[in-house]
């Protein structure tokens, strides 16, 4: 609209209305000297009538030239000022204003586009900032969405690791077996004189029962083994396992933070193995902070999505989870723990637990600054 009116203007046809309306008054002013000029030749018939004509054309012009110049001076002017103006916000200039001091139309017409201008200029500020709001917020759902597809594919590896574990231990379990068994019966029959035997025996049989260990957690990750669900409170769970490993050594030097919620209801669990789930929490804690440091343990009553959730907070104050790892600590076997020491099942097998009764586990690490495991478990 304002290129609109802008394009006419440089079309001239504003200044064609100035040109008239000079051509107008010249008009008017030649024809009041040309009568001036008759009532003088008509008072004074002899003198001659070029001198008259002099006097009056005179008269005219400088009549002319002077309405002219008091034209251009309130029209033309003004007009062109606001003419600049419009160039000039069409252009983008929001905080350009016209400095009138008129007080007649055109002063009235710059204050309006000065206060035209000043909304404008608002205008733009206001949508400027929705822009960049709305740019934060597409950003921030961005990586929200992108965290959420990481975690679906992450939980899709690990239930298809899952389901081939199960397949894998269930194989190798019967042949395992047979060798441990195997192995003692033989041990029986070495007479004893036979050391270098019974020592490479002895090596069979625990190389065997540990990878029997191994087939065991697989299979806990894989869930294959039935459950058996009773209504708890949690809170007295936590307290049974505290007051179990609080007596074993590796906990000696650790204090313990406990803030549990007394309020929240019992919840439907297999006992034994959320309970299995707080102990690998609680040793790998204990590994990670070197058996001495702080370790945390909350319980508080969550809502996500509607409905209702109890959620249970695991930190310690040991070095964190390295983020290149934190996508992988529920992995099976994914240790950074020494050969023998770990076996990279604890966390899979407490996922695969938590799993199993529709709950979630994640963690929150920041390296140096510890590490946060949170369970959330249904609460109906
Ligand atoms: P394992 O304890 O046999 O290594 P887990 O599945 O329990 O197997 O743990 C996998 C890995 O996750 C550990 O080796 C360790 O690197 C990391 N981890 C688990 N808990 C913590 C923790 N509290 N602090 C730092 N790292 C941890």
């Amino acid at each position: 609209m304002m290129r609109r009116i802008i394009e006419v203007i440089k079309k001239k046809k504003l200044h064609s209305i100035t040109g008239k309306l000079i051509l107008a008054i010249g008009i008017m002013m030649l024809t009041v000297g040309l009568v001036f000029s008759y009532i003088f030749i008509a008072k004074n018939p002899y003198s001659r009538l070029a001198e008259v004509l002099l006097y009056g054309g005179s008269f005219v012009v400088i009549t002319s030239v002077w309405l002219c110049i008091i034209l251009y001076n309130i029209v033309t002017k003004p007009l062109s000022f606001l003419v600049d103006g419009m160039d000039r916000l069409t252009r983008g200039h929001m905080d350009y204003r016209i400095t009138l001091n008129a007080k007649d139309e055109i002063g009235l017409l710059a204050q309006s586009f000065n206060a035209m201008a000043e909304e404008l200029m608002q205008y733009k500020e206001k949508m400027e900032n929705w822009t960049r709001s709305l740019e934060e917020e597409v950003q921030k759902k961005t990586v929200e969405i992108y965290k959420a597809q990481e975690q679906l594919i992450n939980t899709e590896k690990l239930a298809s690791l899952g389901r081939m574990a199960a397949g894998v231990a269930h194989e190798i379990n019967s042949p395992l077996t047979g060798i441990v068994t195997f192995a003692h019966l033989m041990l029986k029959r070495t007479p004893p004189g036979n050391a270098q035997d019974i020592e490479d025996l002895n090596v069979i049989i625990d190389q065997a029962e540990r990878c029997s260990k191994i087939i065991k957690g697989l299979l806990g990750f894989s869930r294959k083994t039935a459950s058996e669900k009773i209504r708890v409170d949690v809170n007295v769970l936590i307290e049974n396992i505290l007051s179990m490993v609080r007596n074993q050594a590796r906990f000696y030097n650790i204090a313990f933070d406990l803030r549990l919620d007394r309020t929240l209801p019992e919840i439907s669990i297999d006992a034994t193995q959320i309970q299995q789930v707080f102990v690998n929490l609680l040793l790998n804690a204990a590994d990670a902070m070197e058996e001495k440091g702080k370790i945390k343990i909350a319980s508080r009553a969550v809502e996500d999505a509607g409905s209702k959730l109890i959620e249970l907070e695991f930190s310690d104050s040991g070095p964190g989870i390295p983020e290149e790892n934190v996508s992988k600590i529920f992995e099976p076997f994914f240790t950074t723990k020494p050969v023998g020491k770990g076996t990279g099942l604890g966390l899979a097998v407490s996922y695969g637990i938590i799993k199993k009764h529709e709950g979630q586990i994640f963690v929150k690490s920041a390296p140096g600054r510890g590490a946060s495991f949170f369970i959330r478990l249904p609460a109906a």
